[in-house]
């Protein structure tokens, strides 16, 4: 049996594999965790709660997961001596598919971000954010049930590729001057100066996964969104290119809005595009004609934090970024340090990514009864302080009681 970070791995569990780009999924599954920092302990508990509740309900002891404690942030640096023990890279890279809480950032150099180097090493090109409303969560809009999309946004390219040269360097100049002398471009010399990839490569696997999620779980449709008007060659060839790989790979199944016209034909999902600016607009103004959204690496970040905002904030937003043969699911909220082992925030952003995670590994029952469970508790109005502050008439629980109360509405199998 292997080990990470000299911890063998458990001998009740049966590692995931991946077989000609397949996930072999076995009734006992090892999934590495790691609980995080602050807040993190006592979301991962509440959470690990509800996720063996949900299986055990959905299949009756005939399918658990044994779960294997990773570590990175501040207890690896406790235990290791190491922010990020490369035990933890292998783990996940060998394990296929994991979850994490919050991890401190330190302040001072030195510690590469857990999630740039996964999803370099691990080659996790999609963040992808669902965003619906739960009835009863306050937010700000008349109708925020109107809102039920799903984001995948490409986690590689763009103005994150860290290509970018600081103003005044040796190598700022030289760029410049190249660009000034070799190209024709106007830049005023006094610039820092940052590139802006985006390929065929990563824009089609990214609208791919984006169609082929819309296909199997009966959305209607996929907007890609962009600012091809003005950044053609980057913005534009992202939509160009998604229009094209509906024709090479798609033309059965999907159909492009200006094909479909008024009515569109039932049973193919509908690819349309968005100038994000407008995309901005559609959300607040004609939520529902919305479904999965495919965008490039900028818009995307922007988009999915103010949908999220929309239904009733980042503390109910759960993501996972994936890959052909990885998944790494996670809270989008910090660790809150503040109110550590206070047994007191709001775990449901770390649920909702465990019912995300479900979803990728096929285990839909799960992941139903997740869903199903924090829909009846928040209705209930047992919330924890956060939505409790917001919320009248309401009862607030701990993290621990708010689990609990998910775990005990959901249905058995
Ligand atoms: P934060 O941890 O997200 O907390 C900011 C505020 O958001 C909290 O004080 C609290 O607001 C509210 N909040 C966050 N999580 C909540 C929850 N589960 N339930 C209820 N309320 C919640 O942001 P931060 O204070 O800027 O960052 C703290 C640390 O987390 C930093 O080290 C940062 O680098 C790190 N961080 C990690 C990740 C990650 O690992 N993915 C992401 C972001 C930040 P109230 O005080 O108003 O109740």
């Amino acid at each position: 049996m292997a080990a990470y970070n000299d911890i063998p791995l458990p001998s009740d569990g049966t590692p995931i594999t991946v077989e000609n780009g397949k996930f072999v999924i076995p009734d006992n599954p090892i999934i590495p965790f790691i609980e995080g920092d602050g807040t993190g302990r006592d979301i991962w508990r509440a959470t690990r709660m509800v996720c063996d509740a949900a299986v055990a309900k959905a299949y009756g002891g005939r399918r658990r997961v044994v779960w294997y404690e990773i570590f990175a942030g501040e207890k690896a640096f406790n235990k290791f001596n190491s922010w990020l023990p490369q035990g933890t890279l292998d783990a996940i890279r060998e394990l296929h598919i994991a979850i994490k809480g919050p991890l401190t950032t330190p302040v001072g150099g030195g510690f590469r971000s857990l999630n740039v180097s996964l999803r370099q090493m691990l080659n996790l090109y999609a963040c992808w954010r669902p965003v619906r409303y739960y009835a009863g969560v306050p937010s700000p809009m008349k109708r925020p049930e109107l809102l039920d999309v799903v984001i995948m946004r490409e986690n590689t390219e763009d103005v994150y590729a860290g290509i970018e040269w600081r103003q005044g360097t040796p190598e700022v100049l030289k760029v410049i001057e190249f660009l000034q002398k070799e190209m024709g471009a106007k830049i005023r010399t006094d610039s820092g100066v940052g590139i802006k990839p985006i390929s065929i490569t990563g824009s089609k696997r990214l609208i791919r996964r984006a169609i082929r999620y819309a296909l199997d779980n009966n959305r209607r449709s996929v907007t890609l969104v962009h600012k091809g008007n003005i950044m053609k060659f980057t913005e534009g060839a992202f939509r160009d290119w998604g229009y094209e790989l509906v024709k090479e790979e798609f033309a059965d199944t999907c159909v492009t809005e200006a094909e479909a016209g008024a009515t569109p034909p039932a049973g193919k999902v509908i690819v349309k595009d968005r100038i994000a600016d407008s995309m901005f607009q559609q959300v607040l103004l004609r939520p529902d004609e919305y479904d999965v959204l495919a965008t490039p690496n900028l818009n995307g970040d922007y988009l999915s934090d103010a949908c999220a905002a929309q239904v009733g904030g980042l503390g109910m937003a759960p993501g996972g970024n994936i890959g052909d043969e990885h998944g790494c699911f996670e809270a989008t909220h910090g660790t809150a340090p503040k109110y550590a082992d206070q047994d007191v925030v709001n775990p449901s952003s770390l649920i909702l990514s465990g019912s995300m995670m479900f979803q990728f590994m096929g285990w839909k029952e799960v992941s139903a009864l997740i869903e199903q469970g924090i829909t009846r508790t928040i209705a209930q109005k047992r919330v924890t302080y956060d939505l409790h502050r917001l919320m009248e008439g309401a009862t607030k629980v701990k993290t621990s009681e708010f689990g609990a109360a998910i775990a005990e509405n959901m249905d058995g199998a």
